[in-house]
């Protein structure tokens, strides 16, 4: 079991500062201020190159998006992302939907590509306020692939759909073609101050259900529990709730968690699992993990 600690070594650059034009429902923009915000090329690349100064190893860029679903500002920031991918930076993008001239534009500035796979029209259109359907996120997948992103980390949100399992399944079925190096299931939040705040947070079996399905498609894929999920008062959920996700994630068959409870770990030693922790992502590929703090936890 790989347990990820994102924060100090990996920080998260908004590149459209809080600003978002899509609003979805269960975000209003409100995650985009847990992120450090940058609007200008030159001020991202120059907070950047102290950030690894100061001992950061990578980024995962973010940001808002434009009424279609591309990530706002991206053209104008991507040479500034290579010029720091090129000091040896570990870049994480999430993508926004991309067409084949930015796909190849991307695939030159990044290490792993990330984007959301949704399975159902009527969450797309719903929560993500898009005019769009699945058809449009197979196609980035594609586009991303083709051009050549060697890494390309999907998450998955399972419960999204007002907490209700819907097209987590169908997504997973599609990204059999996209050959993923990991899969993130994310869980959907009542995140305080967006539409969704009142809607309860997924059950835990419908979290172990997505694991499941996706360990039973991807027997070999590095599958984590993303940062993103209800871990506390914050998220809507108080601790017993945060430990029953974690545990079921664990049942359906995860090889990765980011910021795991201390319940979480007590189960997995008790499980006789062997746990590295990682100061990282857990997105990061395992072929990089010796270019940051890595240990076994036994050899502590
Ligand atoms: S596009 Fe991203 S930042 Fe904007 S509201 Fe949706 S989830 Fe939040």
């Amino acid at each position: 079991m790989r347990a990820y600690n994102i924060w100090p070594s990996f920080p998260s650059i908004s590149i459209s500062g809080t600003a978002c034009a899509l609003n979805c429902r269960h975000c209003n923009g409100v995650y985009l201020r847990f992120m450090e915000g940058h609007t200008k090329p030159e001020g991202f690349l120059a907070a950047a190159k102290e950030h690894m100064k100061r001992g950061a190893k990578g980024f995962l860029i973010s940001g808002g998006c434009d009424l279609d679903g591309k990530m706002l500002n991206l053209p104008e920031f991507l040479p500034a992302i290579k010029e720091l991918h090129d000091t040896g930076a570990i870049i994480k993008l999430h993508t926004g939907f991309a067409d084949e001239k930015l796909a190849a534009d991307i695939a030159d500035s990044v290490d792993i590509a990330s984007m959301e796979a949704v399975g159902d029209n009527e969450t797309i259109q719903e929560i993500f306020h898009l005019n769009s359907g699945v058809e449009k996120y197979i196609e980035t997948f594609q586009n991303l692939k083709k051009a050549g992103v060697k890494y390309i980390a999907p998450h998955i949100a399972a419960g999204l759909h007002y907490g209700q399992l819907k097209g987590e399944f169908r997504a997973l079925e599609h990204l059999k073609e996209v050959g993923p190096s990991t899969i993130s299931i994310i869980v959907f939040s009542p995140t305080k101050g967006t539409e969704m705040e009142g809607v309860p947070a997924p059950e835990a079996e419908v979290v172990e259900a997505v694991v499941r399905r996706a360990r039973r498609l991807f027997p070999k894929t590095h599958i984590i529990l993303g940062a993103l999920r209800p871990r506390g008062p914050a998220t809507g959920v108080d601790s017993d709730k945060r430990i029953a996700i974690e545990l079921a994630a664990l049942n359906g068959g995860i090889s990765g968690i980011e910021m795991p409870s201390a319940s979480f770990m007590e189960e997995v030693k008790r499980k006789g699992m062997k746990i590295k922790r990682i100061e990282a992502y857990g997105v990061l590929p395992l072929e990089y993990e010796n270019m940051v703090k890595n240990y076994l936890e036994s050899e502590k």
